[in-house]
């Protein structure tokens, strides 16, 4: 692109490679014996694969899972294809000579998908295996099927549906892939996501598949103290004002003055991944001093009270909270969610 140059964005992302690289090391460690891979889908957890995916290979990932073909070109520019899956397979016999041709491994989910494989002379290949979630995999009635003997199984996994819970699911669904592990033939057995890894080695197998808790969630509390922020947002202050008791704050007005304060208007707002729902009792912070939240969360932008902080002026970045776990908790959003509905406007080059 030519033309003049952007002016520096009103939001900011800081991305913290080294907790990234800690992170991932500290569930490798967890991992026991078995080498831990990374979720990298949804664009790294909403923290953008160019940043993610070059510092977790730096750290020592070698398995990388997207869930869309759409998702691959992004992978390709910084890891080798047979480093990369995609998790929901095969659709039809075009994205299996996509897979083909760029050498990435489908997870194969289905029989019907399975026939797609060996339809277009399918390599090797990934096997996902139903073991009680009945989302996505293989149910394990048909892994007799002569089909399932003709491939060539790298990675044959199943996925935990309750591991963030104390559940008997757990113990049910790794007993269910023991059996797997011992009827199908593959080179390497993963069961475990982030919160499987803290249930324990007897989870591991050969290889886990980590992805909240890399970007620094807690999805068990046995990572609380093992396991450090990723993500900072920052967002600027547009406009400073004065209220007067009565003045009305935002859409609806849903906030009221009492008496004279001053206000900040910032620029962020739902569109960035900051529902509605954070809004009530929060506050963003400027020099450890928090400013709480004024009436409701427009689009682009949020209110805070200033009265506290007389030192704030327009054009002030002020940190947004992003401690996962006490976010989640006080919005009613996942951790999850609050990662990768971040949007796309933060300036994430720092
Ligand atoms: C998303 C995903 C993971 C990672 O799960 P986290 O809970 O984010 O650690 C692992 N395996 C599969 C099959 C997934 O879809």
């Amino acid at each position: 692109m030519t033309g003049p140059d952007l002016p520096p964005a009103a939001l900011r992302l800081g991305i913290d490679r080294e907790a990234l690289a800690h992170n991932w090391q500290a569930l490798d460690a967890m991992s026991g014996s078995a080498p831990a891979g990374a979720a990298v889908k949804a664009d790294g957890y909403g923290l953008g694969v160019d940043h993610v995916v070059p510092a977790l290979s730096a750290a020592g990932a070698r398995e990388f899972f997207v869930a869309h073909w759409s998702e691959v070109p992004a992978l390709l520019r910084h890891v080798p294809a047979d480093q990369i899956s995609v998790l929901h397979g095969l659709r039809n016999a075009q994205e299996a000579r996509f897979a083909l041709a760029t050498g990435v491994r489908p997870v194969l989910n289905s029989l019907e998908q399975v026939g797609h494989w060996i339809g277009a002379g399918g390599a090797t290949c990934h096997l996902m295996v139903d073991s009680g979630i009945n989302r996505l995999g293989l149910p394990m009635a048909d892994l007799g099927d002569e089909a399932i003997a003709r491939l060539e199984v790298d990675i044959c996994m199943s996925h935990l549906a309750s591991a963030d819970e104390d559940s008997p699911k757990n113990a049910a669904q790794l007993a269910a892939f023991r059996s797997v592990s011992s009827s199908v033939r593959a080179k390497r057995y993963s069961l475990a996501n982030s919160a499987g890894i803290a249930l324990g080695t007897d989870y591991a197998f050969d290889l886990t598949r980590p992805g909240l808790s890399l970007y620094g969630g807690i999805a068990r509390p046995e990572l609380a103290d093992r396991i450090k922020q990723v993500a900072w947002p920052q967002a600027a202050i547009l406009q400073m004002r004065d209220l007067v008791a009565g003045d009305a704050v935002g859409y609806n007005a849903l906030f009221t003055a009492a008496g004279p304060m001053r206000v900040a208007t910032v620029a962020i707002g739902y569109a960035d991944g900051f529902l509605r729902c954070r809004g009530p009792g929060s506050a963003l912070h400027k020099d450890g001093l928090a400013l709480p939240i004024l009436g409701r969360v427009s689009m682009d932008m949020i209110v805070v009270d200033c009265t506290g902080c007389p030192e704030a002026r327009e054009g002030d970045f002020l940190n947004v909270p992003f401690d996962l776990l006490r976010n989640a908790e006080a919005s009613g959003l996942s951790q999850y969610e609050l990662l990768t509905t971040l949007g796309k406007r933060f300036d994430t080059t720092n």
